[in-house]
């Protein structure tokens, strides 16, 4: 992985991604799900729960995962420089031919498929894309979990606001009061996230039936 660093420049999103996640998912279970629990019994808070630590695995492994970072050549084996190395060269794996680009930052030939980050700086191979919100690239090791993140947080926020509009409703005559007031601040919050969320997750779901991947 010689070469290859995120910056940390550029942690603000993936700061502001968890900090909206792991804050706006603590006041559900503070201000809403007790009251979900008395009204339909513990299973609402195991199923829930569930969903969450599934959300978060799954964000954790796209974030600090090796999205698949194509090796650098080493100092002394980079004999070839920008001038010197043809742009292509084709290769043969198992019989067909395989057109490999070359990287001057990296000093390799890259397969097919394999792209180079310029945030990262480095290779991945079947490069998907940069993903300022996890501050990784999404490539072939981890965009399993990175599919597997917005298929259940869609289904996390999709529970988290249906719920959350089951408790105003019911306490509606009260909505001036505290819990009220956060749960309505939830509402507002998932609504201004549900479009890029559900387009995103839409986008990948056509994609992965398409099997570009
Ligand atoms: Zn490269
Ligand atoms: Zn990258």
């Amino acid at each position: 992985m010689s070469g290859c660093s995120r910056p940390s420049t550029k942690i603000i999103p993936v700061t502001m991604a968890w900090l909206v996640l792991i804050g706006g998912t603590t006041l559900f279970f503070v201000f809403v799900i007790p009251y979900l629990a008395t009204k339909y019994g513990p299973l609402v808070v195991i199923v829930h729960s569930l969903v969450t630590i599934f959300v978060l695995a799954n964000f954790s492994m796209a974030t600090f995962m090796d999205p698949g970072v194509y090796p650098r050549a080493h100092e002394d084996e980079a004999h070839e420089d920008d001038f010197h190395a043809p742009l292509y060269k084709n290769i043969e794996i198992n019989g067909t031919t395989v057109r490999m680009k070359w990287c001057g930052t990296c000093q390799i030939y890259r397969p097919p498929r394999c792209s180079h980050c310029s945030v990262c700086n480095c290779c991945i191979e079947s490069f998907d894309h940069h993903c300022p919100w996890v501050n990784n690239c999404i490539g072939r090791r981890n965009y399993r979990y990175f599919f597997q993140f917005l298929l259940s947080l869609t289904i996390h926020i999709s529970i988290v606001f249906s719920s959350t509009l089951i408790y105003v409703l019911d306490h509606r005559l009260y909505v001036t009061a505290p819990h009220c007031i956060v749960s309505m601040c939830l509402m507002v919050l998932i609504g201004l996230l549900v479009v890029p969320i559900f387009g995103l997750t839409i986008f990948h779901i056509v994609l992965v039936i398409r099997g570009r991947t």
